[in-house]
């Protein structure tokens, strides 16, 4: 598999060819193609894998509004948020970062003015932002929960829960997740219609 099959558009591909990538991983091979054909992803991989750029070019190719990635930690919203920026440079994407112990009053304030194209978030501060109306779910229409194991294992269940209920239903959902345990596998039959699923 080669990134040519992918089909991007040429401003992706030159940002890849700038990241001297050789090939696509095995889960960017696997889940890009599902991805792009509007297929919900369910994929069982870990940190260094890829996996964070199988789920951002797909979002950056879709046709949007809004793309949510929903991320456990703030070190993790950082680190894909910088990933999203080198991707999204040629673009004209707007790539938002919000997460807890950040500033609510500066992140509610780009969310408000600089119309939020690519959000990087975690949990419970995205619902806070949605809860002071800086923001709403109803554009979302790319949904993205990564290491959603770890998720559950620092607790945000609830919260995880209620962004899947609250995103309209006609979203397309991928997630991701070291391992399968129980309450991610509630999550992948509550969130994702008749995913590809992938085992790395
Ligand atoms: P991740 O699993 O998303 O945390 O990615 C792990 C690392 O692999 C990151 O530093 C990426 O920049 C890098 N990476 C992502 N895709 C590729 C690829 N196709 N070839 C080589 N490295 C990659």
């Amino acid at each position: 598999c080669s990134f040519a099959h992918f089909g991007f558009d040429e401003y992706l591909m030159e940002a890849i060819r700038r990241s001297e990538y050789e090939k696509p991983t095995p889960i960017q091979a696997q889940a890009v193609p599902a991805a792009l054909s509007g297929r919900d992803v369910l994929g069982i991989a870990k940190t260094g894998s890829g996996k964070t750029a199988a789920y951002l070019w797909p979002a950056i190719e879709g046709e949007g509004p809004i793309a949510l990635i929903v991320v456990p930690t703030r070190e993790l919203a950082i680190q894909v948020y910088q990933e999203a920026k080198r991707f999204c440079r040629v673009y004209n994407i707007n790539v938002i970062c919000a997460y807890g112990g950040g500033s609510k009053y500066e992140q509610s304030n780009e969310l408000q003015n600089e119309g939020a194209e690519l959000v990087v978030c975690t949990p419970g501060r995205i619902i806070d932002l949605v809860k002071i109306e800086a923001t709403n779910f109803l554009r979302t229409t790319f949904l993205v929960f990564d290491e959603a194991d770890r998720m559950f294992d620092m607790g945000f269940e609830a919260q995880v829960k209620s962004i899947s209920d609250h995103v309209r239903s006609d979203r397309q959902c991928l997630m991701f997740s070291a391992t399968f345990k129980q309450k991610v596998e509630r999550l992948a039959r509550d969130a994702l219609v008749d995913p590809v699923r992938i085992v790395q």
